[in-house]
């Protein structure tokens, strides 16, 4: 790469036009002049409010998408959605390789109510998942809310356990190689009391997720206290095999005391 490094600028914009995500962040990485070069002459993240218009900078190679909820009531045309982001994904520019649906709202019950999971987390993410996936744009970090108690969650999970070689549908999951994963656990159902979380319902989740082939980083927030410690004591004890039977893994120091943070082999 020390070639690149001795190109002029509108030189090695043209450079980065032509690669992909993971190309470009691991250009990035090495050297610090070229870090800077890219950081100057791409854009990191563009932030979406959803439901809205859904546009992005594309002057320079856009890498990150940070989608929040907006206004629940805006109408949309209803076909409008996949269009526009089938039309946003072919562009050169868009190189999108990490994604974050979610969390930025307060603590205003609009935002984690069953409504704005639905059309962030499925909805939108679906429709998102899907066009990048027939463009080719392959995802290496995804942070999502998830509700383990909400089907579409649960049929997400599953869908993104299939690889393209299985079964190339519009839901699978286009992973890049080393892929990091974060979830936020919700409730978002308000009408059921909040303690319906059991052990083995995030044991499962975890089981689900390490089926994730590609899947390298994985960060779980939001888990009660005490069923994390069962976890950590218990399913996760040096001496049980349960999660070391499926994959080779490391509990990595969570920064967070309601988070477990793996890596897997
Ligand atoms: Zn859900």
């Amino acid at each position: 790469m020390s070639q690149l490094e001795l190109l002029p600028w509108p030189a090695l914009a043209v450079v980065l036009r032509s690669l992909q995500f993971r190309d470009v962040r691991n250009l990035s990485l090495t050297c610090a002049k070229m870090y800077n070069a890219v950081a100057e002459l791409t854009t990191a993240e563009a932030k979406v409010i959803f439901p809205g218009p859904f546009e992005v900078p594309l002057r320079k190679p856009l890498l990150g998408l940070r989608i929040e909820l907006g206004d629940l009531f805006l109408q949309q045309p209803p076909s409008d959605l996949s269009e526009k982001l089938e039309n946003l994904s072919k562009q050169a520019e868009y190189k999108v390789g990490r994604i974050k649906v979610g969390g930025g709202g307060g603590d205003c019950p609009e935002q984690t109510s069953q409504a704005a999971h639905f059309l962030l987390s499925h909805h939108l993410l679906s429709s998102l998942l899907a066009v990048h996936n027939r463009n080719g744009k392959s995802l290496s970090c995804l942070d999502l809310e998830v509700d383990l108690l909400c089907f579409g969650c649960k049929t997400l999970l599953k869908d993104m356990q299939v690889g393209p070689c299985n079964n190339p549908t519009d839901v699978t999951t286009p992973w890049a190689a080393n892929t990091s994963l974060t979830v936020r656990l919700i409730n978002s159902n308000t009408m059921i009391n909040s303690n319906t979380m059991t052990t083995g319902i995030v044991v499962h989740f975890l089981r689900t997720a390490f089926g994730l082939a590609n899947l390298r980083i994985l960060k779980v927030f939001n888990i009660p206290s005490n069923i994390l410690e069962e976890l950590l004591d218990d399913w996760f004890a040096p001496d049980r095999v349960y999660f070391s039977r499926l994959r080779k893994f490391q509990i990595q120091p969570a920064d967070n005391l309601c988070s477990l943070h793996l890596l897997l082999d």
